[in-house]
């Protein structure tokens, strides 16, 4: 299974000194703060895998002849996944290299300045793919105390489950089982239906309130979708807010003109996807997207690279 992990630095690079910081994102706490010190900054790997695709975007230019140079540190030592931003660029990638990587085995992003680049700040991804099917992991950092025995998790601090699939399935498997297929092309997989009954489920950082006032478009057209799908008129809607925690369930119920206009949309977007797949061509960045899809989608800097390319 490939996974994305994203992490950024609230603290600024230095001009003129080696850092560390950790691959993947710590939670709450000092992880977020980059360290001269790589001990404070690693995490473990539990499982075989590979890293590739590092992605760096920094929050402004290192200026000219200036330059910081980021690097996967495997062991202590820099590995072949590296990417270097100069001059007036503010993002760059290694997209070519792939390195393997044992359980046991330590890792963590180094950042080299060279020639007393502009402060910035950073924010990098990796992708993560571990050797056994299915497999993903959690791996955040943490800060050691030096001075005292401390306990930790190994994310160093407290955490739920990180991956939306395993928390379904310890929520919702004990009522009902997922249900997944192809519907007119579409390729689908509900929470859960119980007794014929939908169930969706999500788990979200946003406030009780804000989903009350703001639901999500993108929850509106996936539930309605698999309403649709399912030949129903009312469905369960569930979440876990996880701050504070809370856990809601919805009960839905649309007409049969909102299903349908809402159907419409999906099939539109099923016949681009399809029209792009069938040509070989690579759409447009910020094209045919919502607004709403790149907020968090792990594609976005290479869409802003691409967009700034082409000088948009
Ligand atoms: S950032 Fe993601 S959703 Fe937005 S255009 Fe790029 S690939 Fe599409």
């Amino acid at each position: 299974m490939k996974q994305v992990f994203v992490n950024g630095s609230i603290n600024d690079l230095n001009a003129s000194s080696v850092e560390y910081n950790g691959v993947s994102f710590s939670g709450l706490g000092t992880g977020l703060t980059w360290s001269g010190t790589e001990s404070f900054r690693y995490a473990v790997v539990p499982t075989d895998g590979t890293f590739r695709n590092l992605i760096v975007e920094l929050s402004g230019t290192p200026g000219a002849g200036n330059s910081y140079a980021f690097v996967l540190m495997v062991n202590g030592s820099p590995s072949t996944l590296t990417t270097t931003i100069s001059d007036s660029e503010t993002s760059d990638s290694d997209q070519a290299n792939d390195v393997a990587v044992s359980a046991g085995d330590i890792v963590s992003i180094r950042v080299t300045p060279t020639s007393t680049p502009t402060v910035q700040t950073a924010k990098w991804s990796f992708e993560f793919e571990g050797d056994t099917a299915n497999e993903s992991i959690i791996m955040g950092n943490f800060s050691p105390q030096t001075n005292a025995i401390r306990y930790g998790n190994p994310s160093g601090k407290t955490q739920m489950f990180a991956i939306g699939v395993a928390l379904e399935d310890v929520m919702l498997r004990p009522i009902g089982d997922s249900k997944t297929g192809t519907f007119e092309g579409i390729q689908f997989e509900m929470d859960a239906v119980v007794d014929g009954e939908l169930v969706e489920f999500k788990s979200t950082r946003m406030g009780v309130k804000r989903m009350t006032n703001d639901f999500p478009i993108g929850y509106y057209r996936q539930l309605l979708g698999y309403m649709k799908m399912q030949g129903v008129l009312r469905a369960k809607f569930t979440v876990m807010f996880i701050i504070p925690a809370e856990l809601i369930t919805w009960e839905v119920e649309v007409t049969q003109e909102e299903l349908d206009r809402n159907w419409e949309w999906v099939v539109g977007r099923r016949d681009l996807r399809n029209r792009f797949v069938e040509t070989g061509e690579i759409p447009q960045p910020f094209t045919f997207n919502e607004d709403y899809e790149c907020k968090d989608c792990p594609f976005k800097m290479l869409c802003d690279i691409e967009a700034a390319k082409d000088g948009n």
